[in-house]
């Protein structure tokens, strides 16, 4: 017997950005089809006319794009199931509208908003749980005709059938069971003929084979639902798989209240791609040993559903900042530095046209922030040190530094050295400390400190050889001048 290929998906509505969570759940879906040698498909459910957006569509798909996440079929990728947005889909959905009305499993009703508002504001006034009490479920065929001819709208609810057990067998979750009692007949098309994402859902996985729905747990509400209209329509129920909430450092849904939700907001921060991958894998799945560092390449192999957690997962920026720095420093200088250029153009330091020209001193400077960044945003503060001709003291600390006795004629003699040094390089950055030593007496923090305040006005930071070397001689002896002319 051949093992049946799974398949997933993602399928985000396109009403905003690509959130954190969503990026999370289209990676459990995309690694759980690589880990089983399946498909993975993204669609748009775009069933929410109001909030449904083109330009929320192409943000979702740019930010999977650049997170690393391909899919075999789907939106912007095409297959044999498609169209990929729900709404164009309609046509498709009519077929199974159709069957579920003429078996009596789903039927019109015409109560208007008002009037089941009005029921479910009743029934949460006397504790119960809102939900549509039947009122058109057994409509003649002439009421029919006469509501129409009356010029009444109807949607079209799903009958739910009584003192029904619904079962959930959710691999995150376990069994989890709903009465069809608790459930309500529910709206499945609305008044103006689009269909409802419960419904649309179960149409769109079944005909698109989907074998296993993994996605966030607010669904698991949902999901009763769902299995109904599956048993209805006579489809094969997919396994399913609700991974669990994303939590803020105070325990709350992690929300705006929190910080960054979205992507793009990482992206464009200076977050890697492979770092944000890294961390939001950890955010509810762990691997058998203590490592916390994984390419894609190598979560594919390792990404299995059974080390998902039922616990919530807690968005700890902290270790998202560690893991980017880790990704940071590892990662190819030249690319680092192409990343980190628009973030220096940005801020005014440098223009494009300079990062160019000077593209090794860029580099330089790059090289030298890295060890500091957790992101790449940070090299505009890191960086500042090297631009300008005069210095500005960081702090009370930076300022003391410079009021000691011995400074003034330190920073002449330094000043000299660069004069005379054949080549402001690496070596010389190496040497000089030495040779003034030497002939000063001077020596260890007495010696550094002075150097490094007149040079970055900073007590604490980049390496003072990196200081020097990337600022260069002319820079040097013009900031000096500008300390002993102006601060000490
Ligand atoms: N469109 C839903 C969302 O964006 C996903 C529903 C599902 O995965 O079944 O939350």
């Amino acid at each position: 017997m051949t093992q049946k290929v799974e398949k997933v998906r993602f399928a985000p509505s396109p009403t905003g950005y690509l959130h954190i969570g969503g990026a999370r759940t289209a990676l459990f879906n995309y690694l759980y089809a690589k880990h089983t040698g399946g498909k993975f498909l993204v669609r748009i459910e775009d069933t929410d006319l109001a909030r449904s957006s083109k330009e929320s569509e192409e943000v979702i798909i740019r930010d999977l794009r650049w997170l690393g996440i391909q899919w075999d079929e789907g939106i912007g990728v095409g297959g044999d199931h498609g169209p990929y947005r729900s709404m164009e889909r309609v046509d498709l959905y009519q077929k199974f509208i159709d069957q579920l009305l003429i078996e009596g499993k789903a039927y019109h009703c015409f109560c208007t908003e008002e009037e089941s508002e009005a029921q479910r504001e009743q029934q949460r006034a006397l504790g119960e749980m809102p939900r549509y009490m039947g009122k058109c479920r057994c409509l003649s065929q002439e009421q029919i005709e006469e509501y129409k001819n009356q010029g009444r709208t109807s949607v079209i609810r799903f009958r739910v059938p009584e003192d029904q057990m619904i079962v959930v067998q959710d691999k995150v979750r376990g069994t989890v069971e709903f009465e069809s009692n608790g459930v309500g007949d529910f709206i499945i098309v609305k008044s103006d003929g689009a269909p409802v994402y419960n419904f649309a859902v179960v149409v769109d996985d079944h005909l698109m084979e989907i074998t296993t729905v993994i996605r966030a747990e607010e669904h698991l509400s949902n999901t009763p639902r769902q299995i109904l209209l599956y048993e209805a329509l006579g489809f094969a129920i997919p396994i399913f798989a609700h991974v669990s909430l994303i939590l803020g450092e105070d325990r709350t849904k992690m929300s705006k209240r929190h910080g960054s939700t979205h992507v793009d907001q990482y992206s464009s921060k200076g977050y890697l791609p492979e770092a944000i991958v890294n961390f939001l894998v950890l955010l509810g799945w762990s691997p058998e040993t203590e490592e916390e560092i994984f390419t894609l390449s190598q979560l594919e192999q390792l990404f299995s559903l059974d080390r998902v957690s039922k616990n919530p997962a807690v968005f700890d920026i902290k270790k998202l900042n560690w893991i980017n720095g880790q990704y940071i420093r590892a990662a190819e200088l030249e690319r680092i530095t192409d990343l980190s250029i628009p973030f220096l153009v940005d801020a005014g330091l440098i223009t494009e046209e300079e990062a160019v020209q000077k593209r090794v001193w860029v580099e330089k400077i790059v090289s030298a922030a890295r060890p500091r960044m957790e992101y790449l945003r940070q090299i505009i503060d890191i960086a500042k040190l090297f631009f300008g001709d005069t210095v500005e003291l960081e702090d009370e600390e930076a300022a003391e530094v410079l009021k000691a006795e011995h400074v003034r004629g330190l920073l002449t003699v330094f000043r000299d050295k660069v004069s005379e040094a054949e080549e402001v390089n690496t070596e010389f950055a190496g040497s000089v400390f030495k040779i003034i030593q030497k002939q000063t007496g001077i020596k260890g923090k007495n010696l550094f400190m002075p150097i490094r305040v007149a040079l970055s006005g900073q007590c604490h930071g980049v390496e003072l050889v990196d200081i020097i070397e990337i600022l260069g001689r002319e820079k040097m002896n013009a900031r000096i001048d500008y300390v002993l002319n102006n601060l000490v």
